[in-house]
């Protein structure tokens, strides 16, 4: 047995937080910058630099060395670059160690390499980097020893936003003043602040690094290119919540001792449905600091595994034949006084405001649902979205039997009259059963289920970040949120006039409604006549983010302009593109240099046999067959080489933008199939010991 971890006492050691703050900071500036966190008043600079002072005084404390301005440009990783706290020499050889409120708050990194889809070109190249006070800073000890990050936003010289985090913080801005709006209809005074609450639990694999490190296709693309599946697969279903082989357990327990230092509420861990996929979940946290946490989570689950001699693979799709790998969003809205709007509450009161969001969340869904999807959608998402496994790729939403009951008799009759229990209200509407008793069977098929008291956004794909989804989450709530208080306002009558609303909104968007398999052919065919979007890839989901519809409602909540919607469009188009081609060419590389030869060899042996075997007198039909067979193959391979060859030059020499995007899509992702397919077969017939890499089986069951 190791040392004993007393995990209360190490938790936030290494976060900068609220208590820190409060017995480092003067009380003056530690109220400023309260009221700058809370209500977003502007910090003054010399408040800045004293917090700056003792914010590095904390950190050289911790070992500190350097800081660093801790951002998300549209990579979909993190970005930093460190400077050291040392400053000018004071004449006797020595230096000072200092941090000015002015390098806390705005950096300069140079970032002409990041992508900014032309946003930068007609300004300069120049963007920066400005403190983000409502995610805590941090140090983190790795390698380089012990860096003090602090979460940033990251902009142009204009304003435009070149990041995640931006549109994330005006997004929760938005949701903030429309959810306030809606509280206060029904009575409430007294909550200053609703802040949208999110969970994200994160699936992985892990497999053995020397393993890795033979493989091409996981160095290159995160993911295997070629393989045939082993005779075991998911399908015993032994590894899902199964016992924690040591290997692992060793690897989780010293990812929780690093992520509870930082202040990461890593809560849940267990075997997920795939061997070698496991799953990690947080506790809920403020939307702006869950995302910055699930990178945490992320790049913590991938130095870990380094330490302890894995890899951890983030991408959506490690392995063909085995489940992929996502991340559930859960999301909600919760009030600063701790109430859950999407609670159905205790008394009717609640349950009719509850009601309202419901229907509001309806609507949002369904009248963004192409928007939705495009903010899961990332290359490695389009092998799991659609592909029976995932969710599907049609949104719709789970609500349980309890809810779709009450409304479909709001729709039918105008009231529920016969919920389970309560009694009858003022404005006809029947109080709610409770539901945070479970009362509904778990849908694991919906991309989009009410569970109980918030909604799980199943389609995120794993390695991406899940500010887009969020968002889009909060953006599209706000603007129903706002749609209905502009009606409910202006009423004469409120009580008539929000159960008017509800049954409104709940007829008109009942079509997103759907319980049942969400894998089934049948709902593909249903969901086409209820006229819901299936949107079966990136490249076709992305020009949802530049409709009239979408751009409309980015730029009247402030969350994004058109020309930063144009931009994005254009990076994940070029990023798509460039993702493909890496992929192809690893492809190429990897048949040339390595498939093709290694059967070369073999067929030479086999051949070699067949001569020896007939000299010595006997039969040698079962290697002569062999030998056509493997030489078919073989030749196979070799003309879908050359196509694939043909078609990603084809497409490299293309322009980048759309069309690119969509040939690559469209043209050269079959082409990688076609060249796979004889390869897969191959490996099931040539011998283990010719064949130039790991295997599936190794891979997966031998971590
Ligand atoms: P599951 O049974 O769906 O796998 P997990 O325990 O793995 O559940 O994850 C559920 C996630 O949802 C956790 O991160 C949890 O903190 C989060 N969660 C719980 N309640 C809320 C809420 N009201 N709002 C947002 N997230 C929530
Ligand atoms: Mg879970």
């Amino acid at each position: 047995m190791g040392e004993l971890l007393n995990v209360a006492d190490i938790f936030g050691e290494d976060v900068f937080n609220d208590t820190v703050m409060q017995e480092r900071l003067p009380k003056k500036v530690y109220k400023d910058l309260k009221k700058t966190i809370e209500e977003g008043k502007e910090l003054e600079l010399a408040t800045a630099d004293v917090i700056a002072h003792e914010m590095k005084e904390w950190a050289i404390e911790k070992g500190a060395t350097h800081y660093t301005h801790w951002f998300q440009p549209l990579t979909g990783v993190t970005a930093e670059k460190h400077d050291s706290f040392i400053s000018a020499p004071m004449g006797n050889g020595k230096v000072l160690m200092s941090f000015s409120g002015k390098e806390l708050i705005k950096g300069e990194p140079d970032a002409s390499s990041f992508p900014s889809g032309g946003l930068r070109a007609t300004f300069e190249a120049r963007g920066y980097t400005a403190w983000d006070c409502t995610s805590p800073a941090f140090v983190r000890h790795d390698a380089a020893g012990a860096t003090l990050c602090i979460p940033t936003a990251f902009c142009s010289y204009t304003g435009e936003a070149l990041d995640q985090k931006t549109p994330l913080l005006r997004s929760m801005e938005a949701v903030n003043a429309q959810s306030l709006r809606l509280i206060r209809l029904f009575g409430n005074t007294t909550s200053k602040k609703v802040t949208p609450s999110v969970g994200p639990e994160q699936e992985y694999f892990l497999v053995d690094a020397a393993k890795f490190q033979q493989r091409k296709d996981l160095i290159y693309t995160g993911r295997t290119l070629f393989g045939a599946m082993p005779p075991k697969g998911q399908e015993l279903d032994d590894h899902y919540f199964g016992t924690i082989r040591q290997r692992i357990a060793g690897f989780m327990k010293d990812v929780n001792e690093q992520l509870w230092r930082v202040g990461v509420t890593s809560k849940t861990q267990h075997n997920e449905v795939a061997p070698a996929q496991h799953e990690l979940a947080p506790i809920y946290a403020e939307a702006n600091v869950a995302v910055d946490h699930n990178h945490l989570v992320m790049q913590t689950l991938k130095r870990v595994a380094c330490q302890h001699g894995m890899k951890c693979l983030l991408h959506e799709k490690p392995f063909a034949g085995v489940n992929g790998s996502g991340k559930h969003n859960n999301w909600s809205l919760t009030t600063d006084d701790g109430k859950n709007l999407l609670d159905p509450g205790k008394t009717p009161h609640e349950n009719i405001q509850f009601l309202l969001v419901l229907t509001c969340v309806l609507k949002a869904v369904d009248e963004h649902a192409d928007l939705l999807r495009e903010s899961a959608s990332d290359p490695g998402n389009d092998h799991r979205l659609g592909a029976n496994e995932a969710p599907p790729a049609i949104i719709s939403v789970f609500l349980g039997e309890q809810l779709e009951d009450v409304l479909e008799q709001l729709i039918s009759t105008g009231e529920a009259t016969h919920s389970l229990k309560g009694g009858k209200l003022e404005t006809g509407v029947r109080t709610l059963p409770d539901l945070a008793k479970d009362a509904t069977d778990r849908n694991r098929t919906s991309p989009f289920a009410f569970t109980g008291n918030k909604f799980e956004f199943r389609m995120v794909g794993s390695r991406d970040s899940i500010a887009g989804p969020n968002v889009v989450l909060n953006t599209i709530v706000a603007e129903a949120f706002a749609e209905a208080c502009d009606v409910l306002e202006s009423a004469e009558d409120f009580g008539l006039a929000v159960h008017d609303l509800i049954k409104k909104y709940a007829t008109e968007h009942y079509r997103i409604v759907f319980n049942g398999n969400g894998y089934s052919d049948e709902w593909v065919e249903e969901a086409e006549r209820r006229g819901l979007p299936n949107i079966r890839s990136m490249v076709e989901a992305i020009p949802a983010l530049t409709t009239d519809k979408a751009v409309a409602m980015f730029e009247k909540f402030k969350v994004f302009t058109r020309t930063e919607l144009e931009s994005r469009a254009e990076i994940k188009f070029e990023n798509y593109a460039k993702a493909i081609n890496i992929e192809a060419r690893t492809m190429i590389d990897m048949a040339s240099k390595q498939f093709i030869p290694a059967v070369i060899k073999y067929t030479k042996e086999l051949a070699d046999t067949v001569i020896a075997v007939k000299e010595a007198g006997a039969d040698a039909g079962v290697q002569a067959e062999l030998l056509g067979e493997i030489s078919g193959l073989l030749s196979k391979t070799k003309q879908a080489l050359e196509e694939l060859i043909r078609l990603t030059d084809q497409a490299a020499a293309m322009s980048e933008g759309e069309a690119q995007a969509r040939f690559y899509h469209f043209d050269v992702v079959p082409a990688m199939e076609a060249l796979r397919a004889p390869v897969d077969r191959l490996e099931m017939i040539v011998d283990k010991e010719a064949w130039p890499m790991p295997s599936y089986g190794d891979l997966m069951f031998e971590v």
